[in-house]
């Protein structure tokens, strides 16, 4: 297998996990920066993700155009992928998702924030773009470059942003990483809401959060990433240890 072809597999793999873990539904997509072309990126056409296959993998430019559409129907969002690529050269792999325990924290003024070890990557600070602020009454979908720009403008350089009424984005340097915190940003809400029920609720400080990130390597990826493609059906492929997160 190819380089590509193997990078191609793991965003297929990327989006079953996210399916099998409840992050999205028919809704929400994961995208790769293009290894070889970092301005494009790949991304599947309009398809829940837990139906994608290699073959309906689409490449598009940092402005959402496809480069070869032959047919296939791009996702309606695809624009927020593009922008975080394009104001953030680090940033690899992006998911948008509309977890349903993230929602409850995008339409009130409670502060979701990291209250356990595992939540970390989430980031202390965890900010929600209204979409109404600059572009008033719309279906919240992000449909344009111009509304997709704002968008990562709100996000800089952060991990994760929450969009009112509508769900989050979540941008890293792999797509293990992505997959990661996305699930853990889902398993944050939901323990917050429960610790909230029971009392005042103690966050992590920014010194652990700051601690959690340094001391995380690509062996806590690895072993996570090796558990959901079993629970997912995919096969396991460990060779990206060998990649830019090992050591980290
Ligand atoms: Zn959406």
């Amino acid at each position: 297998m190819s380089a590509l072809t193997a990078a191609l597999d793991e965003l297929v793999t990327a989006n079953r996990i996210l399916a099998r873990e409840g992050v999205v539904d028919s809704f929400g997509h994961v995208s790769l920066r293009h290894p070889d072309r970092p301005d494009r990126y790949v991304l599947s056409r309009a398809r829940a993700p837990d139906c994608i296959e290699i073959e309906d993998l689409m490449e598009f430019a940092l402005g959402g155009t496809p480069i070869d559409p032959a047919g296939r129907t791009p996702y309606a969002e695809r624009f927020i992928h593009g922008a975080v690529y394009a104001a953030r050269p680090a940033v690899l792999a992006v998911v948008h998702h509309h977890s349903p325990s993230v929602i409850p924290f995008t339409v009130t003024a409670a502060r979701l924030s990291p209250i356990m070890h595992m939540c970390a990557g989430i980031g202390t600070s965890v900010p929600t773009w209204d979409s109404r602020t600059r572009f008033g009454d719309t279906n919240l979908l992000v449909t344009t470059e111009d509304m997709a720009r704002d968008l990562a403008d709100a996000l800089g350089d952060r991990s994760v942003i929450l969009m009112r009424g509508h769900g989050a984005v979540v941008a890293g340097a792999s797509l293990r990483e992505v997959v990661f915190n996305s699930i853990y940003l889902q398993l944050n809400a939901a323990l917050q809401m429960q610790a909230h029920a029971l009392g005042e609720v103690i966050f992590l400080n920014e010194g652990e959060v700051a601690a959690v990130r340094r001391t995380r390597g690509a062996f806590t990826f690895e072993r996570a990433w090796e558990h959901w493609c079993r629970r997912a059906g995919r096969s396991y492929d460990a060779r990206s240890m060998e990649g830019p997160l090992a050591g980290g």
